[in-house]
């Protein structure tokens, strides 16, 4: 119990005020870096314990792999990612819920979920490259 509690805590500050979205990968690197001993695998678990909790945002890249951040806002919200980077902004998309309400009571659908999020490369990145 008392190495369970000393990873959580591991876990919790590697993901603590860290701007970018990450894969588990990148998470377990820097925490192995920082001298955390821990496994990919319980990683793995613990990030998807905060996700499924509502603790962690997460994101799905265009090549499937899933990203980590802790937002700043609780609430519903949706991110414009650099693919680079990482670095994401949180976005509201009022149209967005509006439409997405609005198609699913045009075929009787309630209760609706949405994920939709906009990856690009950010303005840094751009000037880095060129
Ligand atoms: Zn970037
Ligand atoms: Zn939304």
């Amino acid at each position: 119990v008392a190495r369970m509690t000393r990873q959580r805590a591991a876990l919790n500050e590697a993901i603590e005020d860290v701007p970018e979205f990450r894969s588990a990968q990148d998470i377990h690197r820097a925490m192995l870096e920082k001298g955390d001993k821990v496994g990919l695998a319980t990683v793995y678990r613990g990030l998807q314990r905060l996700a499924d909790s509502g603790e962690l945002d997460t994101v799905r890249t265009g090549d499937g792999e899933n990203l980590y951040r802790r937002c700043e806002r609780r609430e519903h919200h949706h991110h414009l990612v650099c693919r680079v980077c990482g670095k994401a902004e949180e976005i509201d998309g009022p149209s967005v819920e509006k439409w997405a309400q609005e198609v699913a009571a045009g075929f009787g659908y309630a209760d609706i979920t949405h994920e939709i999020e906009l990856f690009g490369v950010c303005a840094d990145c751009r000037a880095a490259a060129s």
